[in-house]
């Protein structure tokens, strides 16, 4: 019982990917503070969902600017 209690006082964060939580891991022992996913597929798709939503913003943007020039 006292390990499954220790293991419960992981520190534990949600991975704002997939909604889903995750405990500590020893990989993280350096990082953990800047650890923001669950796993490198979920920083991966996060990453490609910033590009797209720059993107998005860049083209509402001269979007707004053709019709407000034309
Ligand atoms: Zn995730």
């Amino acid at each position: 019982m006292p390990k499954m209690l220790r293991k419960s006082e992981l520190p534990s964060k949600i991975c704002p990917m997939c909604n889903r939580p995750f405990t500590w891991r020893k990989k993280w022992k350096k990082d953990w503070e800047t650890v923001k996913y669950c796993s490198q597929k979920c920083g991966r798709m996060a990453k490609k969902t910033i590009v797209r939503a720059k993107f998005w913003i860049l083209n509402s943007f001269s979007l707004s600017y053709f019709y407000e020039n034309s």
